[in-house]
């Protein structure tokens, strides 16, 4: 049996929420960024006539979970792991501060946090699905996870396909270990149902290691310049990687913040 697996691609912001059709309802993997884009998912979760059973939250980024209010309601269940639900909790009020005056009236005023755990390792029953949780650590965020059904591997923002990456919470060795032990455990057949871009399968998680690489080779490379000139040094190795250039924004987000972690780590090494 094919598991029917609808992709919702965020127009504000290009974020996909995933609407799994399982036997008793849908079961929705992320919660989009925007009160528009939100708002259009749960139309269309809506149309397809089954009930929403539950919401699962892949990372505690605000495009994956700022909109979770307007799609989940008050009441469908959401679920993460116990580390995705508390920096969520933690980092909530500094997104707010921080996401919402950029976004304006398209920022979601009032969230719901995760208020259901999936335990690592654990197999959860939803919407009579069995959903695989594991806490795949710090990488491309604080805390990110994975959520398996088979071969349909949902994997948040640990892969990017096609597609410009944030790397401003600095852990991009964790993160490349992270895609090792990924790349370690799928084969041919696994589906990867990525955070942003296309569905997407193996061969993504090395272009995923490559374009991390070459983002801190690049950030290092610029150390000397100014933050304008390295901006555009980094900005054009990056483009050369990547056509679409819609997340963009989100990798020039990260430059100065890579920047310092970077330089912070060198003067670490040197004893001072
Ligand atoms: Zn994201």
């Amino acid at each position: 049996m094919t598991l029917e697996i609808e992709r919702f691609e965020g127009a504000v912001m290009a974020v996909n929420s995933y609407l799994i059709h399982a036997p008793e309802g849908i079961v929705v993997v992320d919660g989009q960024l925007t009160v528009s884009d939100a708002t259009a998912l749960r139309d269309r979760i809506t149309a397809t006539g089954k009930p929403l059973v539950a919401m699962v939250v892949t990372h505690p980024h605000p495009d994956h979970y700022a909109g979770a209010k307007i799609v989940a309601g008050d009441s469908v269940p959401i679920y993460a792991t116990a580390a995705v639900a508390e920096v969520i909790r933690r980092d909530d009020a500094e997104k707010d501060a921080i996401v919402g005056p950029m976004m304006g009236e398209e920022w979601p005023t009032t969230r719901r946090f995760p208020d259901h755990q999936g335990e690592d390792g654990s197999t959860l029953h939803l919407a009579g699905l069995d959903l695989t949780v594991e806490d795949a650590g710090p990488g491309e965020s604080h805390a990110d996870s994975r959520w398996k059904i088979g071969d349909d591997w949902f994997t948040g923002d640990l892969v990017c396909h096609d597609v410009h990456a944030y790397l401003a919470d600095g852990h991009f060795q964790r993160w490349l270990e992270s895609l090792d032990r990924l790349l370690s455990e799928i084969d041919g057949e696994t589906r990867l149902h990525v955070g942003h871009g296309e569905p997407t399968d193996r061969g993504a998680v090395t272009g995923q290691r490559a374009y991390i690489s070459a983002f801190v080779d690049a950030v290092t490379a610029n150390s000397t310049l100014d933050p304008d000139e390295r901006a555009a040094a980094v900005v054009e190795t990056m483009d050369r990687l990547v056509d679409d250039d819609r997340l963009r924004f989100l990798m020039e987000l990260s430059i100065e913040p890579v920047a310092e972690r970077l330089s912070a780590a060198t003067k670490q090494d040197l004893g001072s």
